[in-house]
């Protein structure tokens, strides 16, 4: 294990954005966002920013391709193929687990190689949360905050960060910034990890019942009447989908730009009423259907097909943005118990 005294954090980002580009969590007026590193931008001490780390791997909007078309000609320029190297810093321990499902769906045949390209062009530094916050359920889908995963995980008490690589682009990425960083024996973030754990036993949603998500009580839970009271005062706007770092629906368009068609693609959401809308009309009519898919692909599509991997990694996100205060959770306490 490595450490670095606080006050040198920033010396510390500057060399990290040498040979990278590096983003980092800063606050603004809505709340912290990653950004692109600034010397002398403080790292914001929020729990989570607004959207997640999804972004740098998954943006939100992306060109495809570029091709002309010449009569009965279709000439296609070179697909666009994300090279940059770049680090993001500060990600939490339930945005890291996140990769891990992204990756079973982009990176499953057949490959997504966009996804792909920068996967193996970023580096994801971690942060042990410090104060987890009410809205926080990650151990629920066995996620250990203190063990936050990427390439490098890192610990901070009152005087100093503590890093530890956990992959060899983990390994690299400290040994070009060894020069600021001293040896420190592997319980020296004992302190960090244990304040991490005391927050986490005060904290309300961290054990539901999630046992009754079992691909066995499929139908039952797909024709549960609850359906309709919990979808209810759904809106359809879309928001918990988009600040949610397991959510990977997009669409895929073409622009005329006048000098040839770019292809593009952006994030969609199952919530929204022509989502998937195909030649014969959408699959999902109504609101309710649109609201019960999106659960039933987190709590037992998903896992059905992925092992039993759960596809939330209890962010919170959701829980803070939804404008009718609708969530997985109530979902969850509503059809988790154990079937009969
Ligand atoms: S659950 Fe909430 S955030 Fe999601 S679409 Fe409905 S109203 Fe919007
Ligand atoms: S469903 Fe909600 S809590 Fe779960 S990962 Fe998505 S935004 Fe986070």
């Amino acid at each position: 294990m490595k450490s670095l005294l606080l006050k040198d954090m920033d010396r510390l980002l500057a060399a990290l954005a040498e040979n990278r580009t590096l983003y980092v969590p800063t606050d603004g007026a809505g709340g912290a966002e990653y950004r692109l590193y600034q010397p002398g931008t403080p790292l914001s001490e929020a729990l989570n920013t607004n959207r997640s780390a999804k972004d740098f791997f998954f943006p939100q909007t992306e060109n495809m391709m570029r091709f002309q078309m010449r009569g009965k000609e279709i000439r296609i320029e070179e697909p666009t193929r994300p090279d940059e190297d770049f680090v993001v810093f500060g990600v939490r321990a339930c945005d890291a687990r996140s990769f891990e499902l992204l990756d079973k769906v982009f990176l499953s045949e057949p490959v997504d190689s966009y996804y792909q390209n920068r996967r193996a062009h970023g580096v994801i530094v971690t942060r042990c949360c410090g104060r987890p916050e009410e809205t926080c359920f990650c151990t629920a889908f066995g996620i250990d905050p203190t063990a936050p995963g990427g390439d490098v995980s890192t610990w901070q008490d009152d005087q100093r960060l503590y890093l530890a690589a956990n992959t060899p682009a983990g390994q690299a990425l400290l040994n070009g910034v060894a020069h600021l960083l001293t040896d420190a024996p592997e319980t020296a973030a004992d302190d960090a990890k244990a304040k991490t754990r005391a927050a986490l036993a005060n904290l309300p949603i961290q054990n539901l019942p999630l046992d009754g998500f079992g691909e066995e009580n499929l139908l039952a839970i797909f024709n549960d009447p609850r359906w309709a009271e919990l979808s209810r005062a759904c809106l359809g706007c879309g928001t918990c989908t988009f600040v949610c770092p397991t959510c990977q629906c997009y669409d895929i368009k073409d622009f005329d730009t006048g000098h040839g068609i770019q292809r593009f693609r952006c994030w969609d959401s199952c919530m929204y009423s022509e989502f998937t809308r195909c030649a014969h009309g959408n699959p999902r009519v109504s609101q309710v259907e649109r609201f019960r898919q999106r659960f039933m692909h987190k709590l037992v599509y998903f896992p059905a097909n992925n092992q039993g991997d759960f596809s939330c990694v209890g962010c919170g996100r959701c829980l803070q943005k939804c404008p009718v205060s609708l969530n997985i959770v109530k979902v969850i306490k509503a059809l988790g118990g154990e079937k009969a």
